[in-house]
């Protein structure tokens, strides 16, 4: 499949995400000793208010990837650690492996992640897959007992460890490429899309999904996007969005809350629920909010305010996995 216009631009919100983490992670509002290795050069050091969003957003996304893992072993009953994949969708330069590899014996005697793959275009896999390679902190979370590390120039395969480029409108390829991470569809997946589904045209975020749901047995799929994209604050927010040559393509069927939750059960999801980010923001525990109000001062607390209601995540889940209501709790 041919690169549409504005890909290149929708590949480069991937340096801003990462740039925004950077600045939050090196104020000290969570750790990530390993996103320096994928964003090398000055920090730029964004507003708080672009801090203290990336910080919920970071925050919600693992505390339910986290709970999501949790779940599955308190619901397996069976003596040896579930087995599970975890599949990170337009995971651009994500550490999410490494974060979850320093925490594995949290729930490793419950829990086994079988297979995590990084999925993006491969321009950026390719980028990935470079730094992976040329950086021993890196290597050494993915190194099995014999080290064996297969790649090409935008792809990897490791023990438990996978980078695939490819484009995911083109679910054909993404078949195909899971396959050769020995991707199984009778085993209990999470998903998690982080600022994605919102660059693909309806038509393609709902192939995507409907795939999956139809594919995969049990799994959860966790998306952070966003939503209320139709009043005035979202008018400037999309407006600085095209001047950069990029277009929210899925914009029109995120509208609310509500239609995040019917995209998922219309494309053959057991259910979803959702929150906005004021609502993931306030069940964060007091004493990280308090800890992270402190790093800076936020005059504009309005701001901050609508711009969490500008954002939501939504949980969907299939197969026995279902998730209880009150998910994201203090
Ligand atoms: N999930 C990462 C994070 O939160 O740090 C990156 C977010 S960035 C805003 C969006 C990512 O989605 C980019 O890396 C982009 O390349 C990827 N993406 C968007 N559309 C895609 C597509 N059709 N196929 C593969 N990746 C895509």
């Amino acid at each position: 499949m041919s690169l549409a216009q504005g890909d290149e631009a929708v590949q480069a919100t991937n340096d801003d995400a990462a740039n925004c983490k950077r600045s939050a992670v090196h104020l000290g509002y969570w750790s990530d000793p390993y996103l320096s290795y994928f964003v090398r050069g000055p920090i730029v050091k964004k507003a708080p208010e672009i801090n203290r969003g990336y910080f919920a957003r970071t925050y919600g996304v693992y505390k339910l990837v986290l709970n999501a893992l949790n779940t599955l072993g308190e619901i397996d009953g069976s003596l040896e650690p579930a087995s599970v994949q975890l599949i990170n969708l337009g995971c651009g330069f994500d550490t999410l492996y490494w974060r979850l590899n320093e925490e594995r014996n949290k729930f490793s005697n419950r829990v086994k992640i079988k297979a995590f793959v990084d999925v993006d275009f491969p321009s950026t896999t390719l980028k990935k897959v470079h730094y992976v390679k040329n950086t021993k902190e890196l290597l050494s979370g993915i190194a099995n007992e014999d080290g064996d590390i297969v790649r090409s120039q935008s792809e990897l395969h490791a023990f438990d460890y996978h980078i695939i480029g490819l484009d995911l409108r083109d679910v054909t390829q993404l078949e195909t490429k899971l396959a050769s991470c020995g991707i199984r569809y009778d085993v209990p997946t999470i998903f998690v899309s982080e600022c994605v589904l919102v660059y693909l045209e309806s038509k393609s975020s709902e192939s995507l999904l409907s795939w999956l749901s139809q594919k995969f047995n049990t799994a959860v799929f966790i998306n952070y996007e966003q939503i209320n994209m139709t009043d005035n604050f979202a008018n400037v927010m999309l407006k600085n969005l095209v001047l950069r040559g990029c277009h929210l393509s899925g914009v029109d069927h995120c509208k609310t809350i509500e239609s995040q939750v019917n995209r998922f059960v219309e494309t053959g999801w057991t259910g979803a629920y959702g929150w906005t980010m004021n609502e993931v923001y306030a069940a964060i525990p007091t004493s990280e909010i308090h800890r992270i109000e402190r790093i800076e001062m936020l005059d504009e607390q309005e701001l901050l305010r609508q711009l969490f209601d500008h954002y939501c995540i939504t949980v969907a889940y299939k197969g026995y996995w279902k998730i209880p209501r009150p998910y994201i709790s203090k």
